[in-house]
């Protein structure tokens, strides 16, 4: 059994945006109320924890808690990284590893060198940084990881294929041989901005040319901005199979 949740949908600044009137903002549907994207996946006994932003600590709070095997990262962008810190309760006992690029360890390295360079600071989280590559598959527990290369504008980043789930965010376009290694998948969550065009993100209509090419069973839309409009309304828009995702959203297979 599979266990999927959503803990988070929002682009960067998160929805609301701060000091933003707009409807979306406004709204009382808590389906418009946008965490930072990030997501929890669960298969037997195995946690794996899928970005961790600024909002991770209000997004496991809530949660039973329960001991995490590891953290991918997509990229070192603030909104997937910065909630690294409040991992100190999944690592206090045992060193918790994280799997990431080479660019996003060098980011961290300098960032938090009280984590991962100088361990003698009392306290810290026990982290290790996992440089992969894009195509090598490696394991945790009975789940096989393939980090598979997207881009993000310009800037080469990791989205990852869980056994039979996929997370793609923070995309523009990804080569042709990334789409090989996503057949066959139950779960896709991908990115999908807004409705305009935008220089390093999918706007919807692109994200759902994108899913339906690679034609998973159910596909989840997240790293919306308030630009997308009410989750009500775009909900009646999208093709079957294809959902925009809420947070707090659990999905099982
Ligand atoms: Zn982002
Ligand atoms: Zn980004």
């Amino acid at each position: 059994m599979t266990n999927i949740r959503i803990l988070g949908t929002g682009t960067s600044t998160g929805v609301p945006t701060i000091g933003c009137t707009c409807p979306v903002c406004q709204s009382t549907d808590p389906r418009d109320s946008r965490l930072r994207t990030s997501v929890l996946y669960q298969e037997d006994n195995t946690r794996i924890l899928l970005d961790c932003g600024p909002d991770f600590r209000q997004q496991v709070l809530p949660l039973r808690f329960e001991p995490l095997q590891a953290v991918l990262l997509t990229h070192e962008h603030f909104d997937h990284v910065a909630g690294i810190d409040d991992l100190r309760s999944f690592s206090y006992r045992k060193e918790l590893p994280i799997y990431t690029n080479e660019l996003t360890a060098i980011h961290l390295e300098q960032r938090m060198p009280y984590c991962f360079v100088d361990k003698s600071y009392p306290g810290i989280p026990k982290l290790s940084l996992k440089e992969v590559e894009a195509h090598k598959t490696f394991s945790v527990g009975s789940v096989a990881i393939t980090p598979i290369s997207v881009m993000h504008g310009d800037l080469p980043i990791f989205g990852y294929r869980l056994n039979k789930m996929a997370y793609i965010t923070d995309m523009l376009y990804m080569p042709e041989d990334s789409f090989d290694e996503l057949q066959g998948l139950e779960v896709l969550i991908i990115n999908a901005l807004r409705i305009k065009p935008h220089s390093t993100h999918e706007s919807l209509s692109e994200a759902i040319q994108v899913a339906q090419r690679i034609g998973a069973n159910q596909t989840y839309l997240v790293h919306m901005s308030h630009d997308i409009g009410l989750h009500a309304q775009v909900e009646k828009q999208l093709p079957k199979g294809i959902f925009i995702g809420y947070d707090g959203q659990t999905i099982e297979y």
